[in-house]
């Protein structure tokens, strides 16, 4: 089903988000992976792409798999690197296997990669999709604390505004810690005019090579409570797995009491994290959902 049909149907989404094993790797892991995800009765399970030169070859693949378990697939879709031609080389793949959900990203610039002639930014690809055909439901992506590129969250804003305008119809937010930038940036979306649906990113802090990778990376603040946890569990793997599900718990609960349209779970092919915290707020989802 259309992602923008569930939201239609539902109060709140959840969905999982995984990414490919390299080009080189056997598929027995991953398909353990997703199979055990969709015990789970996800909405949907997104699979990502690399931006650069592996291209979007294994998201298809991957994202079959996941047809195939029976859960809807969401495939992300990167423009950075690619031209017009790949990504209608992408989009028949797609089309063809019926995986109607994609997420038009521009993506990371690689080093050494060709930059694209034909798409620099997202909404570039969301409207080459649109033209491609019709009957793909496209989501975007956004950054509640402003994307890194953006001179300020506000021109990030009006960017994002000519995305959805450009054919966006859902969005899912880059990971973030403090739930209160979450609800400032929905009330800055409702005065920029932008009003499709926005599910929260949420990413469990669970192993030491998460936590090293998002604090250099993503750029999120760091809330008192998670720099607590981290210097004191950094080193003892159990701790830090228990604590960093029981916070990503809080948060999410915290979340869908406030009414959030969704939440997308980044589990890093990690199904034994998705089984504790789905544990956790089943009840809670199925409440919202029933009302
Ligand atoms: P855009 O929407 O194009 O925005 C990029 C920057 O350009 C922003 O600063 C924006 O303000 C600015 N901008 C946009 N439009 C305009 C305009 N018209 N004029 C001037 N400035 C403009 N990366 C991957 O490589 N693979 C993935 O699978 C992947 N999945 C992701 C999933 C989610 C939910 C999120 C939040 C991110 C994901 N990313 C992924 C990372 C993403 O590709 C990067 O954050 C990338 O830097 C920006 O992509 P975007 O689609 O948000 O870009």
């Amino acid at each position: 089903m259309l992602i923008s049909d569930l939201f239609k149907q539902k109060k709140a989404l959840y969905s999982f988000e995984i990414f490919p094993p390299k080009p080189t790797a056997d598929l027995a892991a991953i398909r353990g992976t997703i199979e055990r995800l969709s015990a789970l009765q996800p909405d949907y399970i997104s699979v990502t792409c690399s931006a650069g030169g592996t291209g979007n070859s294994r998201t298809a693949e991957i994202a079959k798999i996941v047809q195939a378990a029976g859960v809807e697939p969401l495939a992300h879709v990167t423009c950075v690197n690619a031209s017009k031609a790949d990504i209608s080389r992408t989009l028949r793949e797609l089309s063809e296997a019926k995986i109607l959900n994609l997420l038009a990203l521009r993506g990371d610039r690689v080093e050494g990669a060709k930059p694209s002639d034909d798409f620099r930014y997202a909404s570039d690809l969301t409207a080459f999709i649109k033209r491609w055909s019709e009957g793909f439901d496209i989501g975007g992506a956004c950054y509640p604390e402003g994307h890194p590129d953006a001179p300020d969250i506000l021109t990030d804003i009006r960017n994002l505004k000519k995305k959805v305008d450009a054919g966006v119809s859902h969005l899912n937010t880059q990971l973030f810690f403090d739930n209160e930038d979450f609800f400032r940036f929905l009330d800055m979306l409702a005065l920029a005019g932008i009003d499709v649906p926005v599910q929260a990113g949420i990413m469990p802090l669970v192993k030491k090579a998460h936590v090293d990778r998002i604090i250099s990376l993503s750029g999120a603040k760091i809330p008192a409570q998670i720099s607590r946890m981290i210097a004191r569990f950094y080193d003892k793997p159990d701790a830090l797995m228990e604590a960093g599900i029981a916070y990503a718990v809080s948060q999410i609960a915290d979340l869908l009491s406030a009414g959030v349209r969704g939440i997308h779970l980044y589990v890093m092919n990690n199904a034994y994290v998705a089984e504790r915290i789905t544990e956790n707020v089943k009840n809670i989802l199925n409440e919202v959902n029933a009302q």
